[in-house]
């Protein structure tokens, strides 16, 4: 039978030692000494200085398993979850890295060898990437020969732009081309792009067909300014990801990351919760509850506490995302999520143990959030349906911004969350307005700068703004159609 996530982990991790790669631990989600990252993104997230040379460690090659969230910051991908089959905001990412050792030839050969032998992945189904030279750099010729030499068809390897296969760690420093492996999983997979009358993409498409599920970075050049020339790096570096939830959905044969065994568990859990069996085409909910149970597992014992600013207001937005699904869909009336985190902590307990170490004070945060979230909800609702009843006996069809502000300042609730309800009583609100409100405030209240400064989210300026008043913010998010 197929390998397990763990199975798969592990052999990773042996492959790479066995070729001269030192195992090191995941680093903390919350990155030591960068205050302008919100979480940990990435496999290299914990060797940046390593690879700019500012520090030496005892080995130059490493791999790891690491713990990401992108929910925040830079790469976020939040609002996806639960709507994509691939995109998580808790997720291990499986990496390589040569710091100025090995380059291109065998970190090509290492990852091909890894995915059609170690994981016995068909090369039918396999596809790559080079960088084709968009914005005058050159195109990866010395990538696309060398795959071309594993034995990767000219049909299966495409040349794409700086979108997708040129990587930079800033507006100066590292940088270079990058080959994304990609796994077919069928064309009669919905396509974002065809539902759209458009053409598919293919492995450039932002649908479910192709899916990318390695990275391999070749950092080559370094750039000393903004804009300036890419200068060959003497000694070039390797950095690579790979999503375990993805391989695994793979390796597993099925076709999204909520039906491996990694997620399996945890869903049959939230299903128990709320009586209701899980299934790909009405589980969007449970699978919200399930992603944001690991981010919140992760997170909390990583030191992160729900708060009103930075990256606790992260937190608390991926936490009430998770607990308005919950009653709102799945109709669970009492506290529950905690139990779900506790399901993550049992299962992945034995990969990270720090879960273990820190899990009745994860469980009492988690069990605190959703108490007095739940009251702020109740408070709330009452509030905005008195207001959109004097609107409506008084004939109006808009609620207004300067209420939807209020609503937003006071009482947590998010414009767009103000914006479903009053939907479902056919009015409208003014958008235009709150927004002039918003500004008004940011200007009369400039943000003095904290260490999460990067997350430039309307709700992060938001709670920062509101201060010390205690701010019950209600995450809000705009899934088309959703209404999530
Ligand atoms: P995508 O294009 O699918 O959003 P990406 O190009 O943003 O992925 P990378 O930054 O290249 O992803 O990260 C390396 C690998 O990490 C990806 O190839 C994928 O396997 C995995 N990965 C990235 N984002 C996520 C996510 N939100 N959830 C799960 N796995 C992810
Ligand atoms: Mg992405
Ligand atoms: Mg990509
Ligand atoms: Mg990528």
């Amino acid at each position: 039978s197929a390998l397990t996530a763990s199975e798969i982990r592990e052999a990773f991790l042996k492959f790479f030692e066995e070729r001269g790669h030192r195992r090191v631990a995941s680093s903390s989600l919350v990155p030591a000494n960068d205050p302008t990252l919100m979480f940990t993104n990435a496999g290299m997230v914990q060797f940046k200085d390593v690879f700019t040379g500012r520090e030496t460690r005892d080995y130059r090659r490493a791999t790891t398993s690491q713990k990401c969230v992108r929910a925040g910051g830079k790469h976020n991908d939040l609002d996806n979850v639960g709507f994509t089959a691939r995109h998580h905001t808790f997720f291990e990412m499986l990496g390589n890295f040569s710091f100025g050792d090995y380059f291109k030839a065998d970190a090509i050969a290492y990852g091909w060898e890894f995915v059609t032998r170690t994981l016995g992945l068909s090369t039918d189904r396999l596809a790559v990437t080079v960088f084709n030279g968009e914005g005058g750099t050159p195109w990866d010729e010395e990538a696309y020969e060398l795959w071309k030499k594993q034995g990767v068809p000219a049909e299966r390897l495409y040349k794409l732009g700086l979108k997708d296969n040129f990587w930079a760690m800033g507006d100066t420093g590292p940088c270079g081309p990058c080959s994304e492996i990609h796994y077919h999983q069928g064309d009669d997979i919905p396509c974002v792009e065809e539902a759209e009358g458009k053409k598919c993409q293919g492995v450039a498409c932002d649908c479910d067909r192709w899916l990318e599920i390695w990275n391999l970075v070749f950092m080559q050049f370094e750039r000393k300014e903004k804009d300036g020339p890419l200068i060959p790096l003497p000694k070039p570096s390797i950095d690579t990801g790979a999503g375990l939830e993805r391989i695994a959905s793979v390796v597993q044969g099925k076709r999204s990351n909520y039906e491996t065994d990694l997620f399996q568990n945890i869903l049959a859990t939230v299903s128990e919760l709320c009586g209701k069996p899980y299934s790909q085409e009405s589980g969007a909910s449970q699978r919200v509850v399930a992603d944001h149970s690991r981010a919140a597992a992760f997170l909390i014992s990583d030191g992160v506490q729900p708060s009103n600013e930075g990256r606790g207001y992260v937190l608390r937005r991926i936490m009430r995302r998770a607990i308005r699904h919950g009653t709102q869909q799945l109709g669970l009336e009492d506290v529950f999520f905690f139990k779900v985190v506790d399901r993550v902590i049992e299962l992945m307990g034995d990969a990270y143990p720090e879960l273990r170490e820190s899990r009745t004070f994860v469980l009492e945060v988690c069990r605190h959030e959703e108490t007095s979230f739940r009251q702020t909800l109740s408070r709330g609702l009452k509030l905005i349906e008195e207001e959109l009843s004097e609107l409506q006996q008084a004939g109006g069809k808009q609620l207004s911004g300067d209420v939807v502000f209020l609503l937003h300042g006071t009482y947590g609730f998010p414009w767009d969350l103000t914006q479903i309800i009053a939907r479902e009583r056919g009015l409208d609100v003014d958008l235009v307005r709150f927004e002039e409100r918003l500004k008004e405030e940011a200007d009369k209240n400039k943000f003095a700068g904290s260490g999460d400064k990067a997350t430039g989210e309307v709700y992060l300026k938001l709670a920062e703004r509101l201060g010390t008043t205690e701010f019950l913010g209600y995450e809000g998010e705009g899934h088309e159609g959703e209404g999530s």
